[in-house]
Formats: structure tokens, sequence, C-alpha cells
């Protein structure tokens, strides 16, 4: 059966406490973006707001009281609700979820029944605080949409192509086969800047790319021929560079000494490595890079140096470990938009070949390198939704054999 072209391709993102959603048109030519819009604050004072394609606000609405969404599957009725109205009665024939974790094993998107939903249940102990909010929204919309097809999408599954020596940990081979491996993460992401960039120029998409996802998670990646080589968050999201208040990389002896001779306890632990460390931590004053720049003092610089300093480290990492670099790619909302910060990030690298033009900088064009620099800097907006729009609409068109 092939996809009702007049259908809409719903992606859902359920986070701790948001409801994210995009919908797209099912075109011949792939998805079309719609809508886009999120419930935040759940369970809190939660926010509507919609917008169309060209990011224009259509709906914005606070609750009082006892009528406010207090959870997701209420979220998940207000959005149905406005969605309703806004698609002019096209039907939803696709459901596509980001899910955070896809474990050892899901390499590649999947249609979920209740066989995939208990082993992605199965996984929330790797990720305790995101897995459980993923599979909330998926059950959410199973109740919504019966019989809709749904997709899980994986943000770990573009990185099951590493080999093993870049997933293992070095531990006893127990442990890899318990699962304590690098998953990576931001996995959808990387897989639509990677396409995106093959689409534009077949050459680069089949080079070798450093991509650095840098928003309030962050994370960089060694992409080769189209393929993850190498990512610096590990087993959970915490490791890697410095986020906005994550610690990142931190010396596992750090934890030790914490958790023994300082009599932290492990809830306190796990506040500071996720939620007051990074940028927040280093600089005292925020965790958005903006606000440290317009802070002017000597913690900030600092925080900001801190950070430009493991993302530079990890540029070569990575590059070395795909033995040479072609692009290097900025994206996410620092990625996509602090031109002082990308330039402290790019200064020091000129002896792996990237120099930064700093007109082309400031401008935030797509390629901010130098004319004549052997490796080209570009600056791409990533669409986690939209990839995850393409694999759902993929997944359902493909022919299914009979069943059995
Ligand atoms: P998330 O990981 O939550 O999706 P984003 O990718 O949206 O995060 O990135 C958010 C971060 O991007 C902000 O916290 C801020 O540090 C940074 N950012 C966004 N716009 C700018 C800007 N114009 N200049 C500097 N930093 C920016």
């Amino acid at each position: 059966m092939s996809p009702d072209m007049n259908g809409i391709v719903l992606v859902l993102n359920a986070g701790s406490s948001s409801l994210k959603f995009a919908a797209f048109a099912a075109t011949p030519a792939g998805p079309e973006a719609r809508y886009a819009g999120q419930v935040e604050g759940i369970g809190a004072a939660p926010h509507f707001v919609a917008k169309d394609a060209c990011g224009e606000r259509l709906a914005d609405r606070r609750w009082e009281g006892a009528e406010a969404p207090a959870n997701h599957a209420a979220a998940l009725a207000v959005i149905i609700d406005w969605l309703e109205t806004a698609l002019q009665g096209a039907p939803v024939i696709a459901l596509g979820h980001r899910v955070v974790h896809g474990g050892p094993d899901f390499a590649a998107p999947v249609l979920i029944d209740l066989h995939v939903m208990a082993e992605l249940q199965d996984l929330v102990p790797l990720a305790p605080l995101h897995q459980p909010h993923n599979l909330a929204g998926i059950a959410a919309a199973a109740k919504h949409f019966r019989g809709v097809p749904q997709v899980a999408c994986f943000d770990t599954a573009f990185h099951r192509s590493q080999a093993r020596e870049a997933q293992a940990f070095a531990l006893p081979r127990r442990f890899f086969d318990q699962g304590i491996l690098r998953y990576g993460f931001h996995g959808l992401s990387y897989e639509y800047i990677s396409r995106a960039l093959a689409a534009e120029d077949p050459a680069l998409g089949a080079g070798r790319l450093v991509v650095a996802h840098l928003g309030n998670g962050a994370s960089l990646c060694a992409i080769e021929g189209g393929r993850s080589r190498a990512s610096t968050m590990g087993f959970t999201a915490l490791d890697g560079v410095p986020m906005g208040t994550r610690c990142g990389q931190i010396d596992p002896g750090v934890l030790l000494h914490m958790l023994g001779t300082m009599g932290m306890t492990l809830p306190e632990v796990t506040k500071l490595l996720y939620s007051e460390s990074g940028l927040k931590g280093l600089s005292g004053i925020s965790q958005d890079v903006r606000e440290i720049e317009a802070a002017g003092i000597e913690a900030a610089e600092q925080a900001l140096e801190h950070f430009a300093f493991r993302v530079r480290r990890e540029i070569g990492a990575l590059a070395a470990s795909i033995g040479g670099i072609d692009a290097l790619v900025f994206t996410a909302g620092i990625g996509e938009n602090a031109r002082a910060l990308r330039a402290r990030i790019c200064r020091g690298l000129e002896f792996l070949g990237i120099a930064l033009d700093p007109a082309r900088n400031e401008a935030n064009a797509g390629d901010i390198s130098a004319a004549g620099a052997p490796v080209r800097v570009l600056v791409r907006r990533t669409d986690e939704e939209r990839m995850i729009a393409e694999h759902t609409l993929h997944l359902v068109a493909a022919p299914r054999g009979p069943a059995a």
C-alpha cells in the first residue's frame, strides 16, 4: 500500500516537561513542512505555541488552574485539537517519534508494535531521564490514533555503524556484552546534516566530516562516507564537550572522590553533573551563551574559553579518528548563531587546514571558510523533525511481506 499523498505525517518529540510536534504533508517528493510547535511546561505552567512553515505564530495559549494539560496525554490532546482545525480534515497517516535510546540493537528506525514497545521499555535504565517520556508520548499517540502506524526513530541508531573500538570502554569484555558501551546521541541531527550535504555536494557527502552539534546539549561526530565513525557522547548524554548545564568529559576518579571521600550522595552528584555544571557552572551566570557573552566578567570569559578549548580539542581528535577532515560543520543553537564562539573554537586549528573568513562568519554565511583554505567550514541548520518524517514515510511506504 502506498501512503495517502494527501495525508499528514505527525512527528512527536516528548521531553521531560515538553511535547514538541511537527506536521508534514506526505508528497511524492517527500515530507513538506506544514506546522510545528510545542506544549512546554507540562505539569507546571503549560504554554502552547504553534507556527506555520514560515515560522509565523498561529497559536499561543496558557492555562489557569485545573484546565491546564497536566501530562503528555493531555498535551497531545491540545495539539491534536488545534491540528484538526489547521489541517482541514487531512488525515494523519503515520506518526514518527523521537526516541532517545535504541540500545545496542536498533540501528535503524522501526515500526512500533507491542514487541518493540517492550524492548524500548527494557532500555529505560539506559536513559532514565528521557526514555520514559518518549514512551509516554508513543502510548498517548497510540490511544488517539488507533490503527495509524507509528515509527520510532532513535538518537543512537546512526552511531551503530561505529567500529567496536570506537564503541567500547576499556572495561572487562562482559560489560560491553551487557550494553555498557558508547552509544552516542544526536544521531538524527547528524544523519540529517550528512544527507543534506551529500544532496548538495556528493563529493563532500562521501568525504570526511566533523559535525559540531552545539546546542544546550552538545556533541561532535566524525562521519566518513555518510557513516558515523566516532562521537563525543558516550554511554549517556553527559560525556564529551561541556554543555549548557552538563559537565561533559570528566575523570571518573572525580566521581569516586565525590561519592567516597566527599560523602556526596548519588542524587547530589547526578544533579551536579546534569544540571549545575557546564557553561552554567563555569560562568556562574547562565547556561545561555548570549547571556554569558553579554556579562563581561572574568568567569564568563573563562567559561567561553573552556568551552572553545574542549570543542577545539575534540575536532582534532575526531579528525584523527577518520584520517583527516574535508569539512567542519557547525549546527544547532550555538553552532548556527554564536559567531564569536565559532571564531574562538577555530582559532588554532590552522594546522588542520581550518581558517575562517571573519566577514563571512560574522554574516552567518553557509560557508564561512577563508578563500583557499583546504577545509570547508560550513554552518547548516539541523532539522531532526524532517529526518524523522522522512524515515517514517519511508517505512510506512515500504512494501511489506505477507502477514505471518
Ligand atoms: P537544545 O539542545 O535545547 O535544542 P538549541 O540547539 O536550541 O538547544 O541551542 C540553544 C542554545 O543556543 C542557547 O542556550 C544559546 O546558548 C545558544 N544560542 C542561540 N542563539 C544564539 C545567538 N544568537 N548567539 C549565541 N548563542 C545563541
